[in-house]
């Protein structure tokens, strides 16, 4: 079994490409952020106060979560509800952040993601899956760009589904997102020892396909 860890901070652009590349390669995709994303939807909804750590904790137990693949897509299911779509907002970005740091969440999130690595060959992307998730992964990728090029790759991704974006306020939750992620205590966001740094500030989107494309070749031939 082939297992590609790729890690970076947010709007890096790790889930368009992963995505892109497993379709390549035939591996399964799978987007860790969107498991923390409804763990987070699921405290939004049931008025949990992500700031009382062991409130959070003992409301674990209710949650459940799924993902499913269908026609190639990956869906999350939140208590059996499809919840791929409302885990995107802005709101729930930021609480993503904040559940993430706290440790019981991510010990409870940790099985689940392991078992997709179990059964196939598999391209996982997220902020510790080469450090904590996956460490025996062969291929190791972290994926950076500058603040600026991730808020504008951003507001352009939601003008293309016709919302309106502000470029400012992107701008300052993702830095306060990198800062969040980075600083935790439990498994911040950090390139492992092994991985290979791809910065995609100045590069197309073919270009770092091509580029992850050939770095997984090379490390598992
Ligand atoms: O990748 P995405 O932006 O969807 O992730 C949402 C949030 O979930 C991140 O800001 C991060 O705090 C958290 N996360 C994490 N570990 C992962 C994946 C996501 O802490 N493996």
């Amino acid at each position: 079994m082939i297992a590609v860890a790729i890690d970076g901070p947010a709007g890096a652009g790790k889930s368009t490409i992963a995505k892109k590349v497993s379709e390549e390669l035939g591996f399964i995709y799978v987007d860790t952020g969107a498991i923390y994303r409804a763990t987070a939807l699921a405290c939004i909804e049931n008025d949990v106060d992500m700031d009382d750590h062991d409130a959070v904790e003992s409301f674990l137990p209710q949650i459940d979560i799924r993902i499913i693949f269908f026609n190639g897509e990956q869906h999350i299911l939140l208590n059996d509800k499809d919840v791929s779509e409302e885990i995107r907002k802005e709101n729930v970005s930021m609480a993503a952040s904040r559940v993430s740091a706290i440790p019981a969440v991510r010990k409870f999130l940790l099985k689940l993601q392991r078992s997709f690595a179990q059964t196939s060959d598999v391209i996982m992307d997220g902020r510790d899956i080469g450090t904590v998730v996956l460490p025996n992964a062969q291929v190791k990728i972290f994926l950076t760009a500058s603040p600026e090029i991730r808020a504008k790759r951003r507001v352009l991704q939601l003008e293309e589904k016709g919302e309106t974006a502000d470029f400012d306020k992107i701008l300052y939750d993702i830095v306060q997102r990198d800062y969040n992620d980075t600083h935790r205590e439990t498994a911040p966001l950090k390139m492992a020892e092994n991985a290979v740094e791809v910065d995609t500030t100045a590069m197309t989107l073919p270009e770092v396909i091509e580029k992850i494309v050939s770095i997984i070749k090379e490390q598992t031939q």
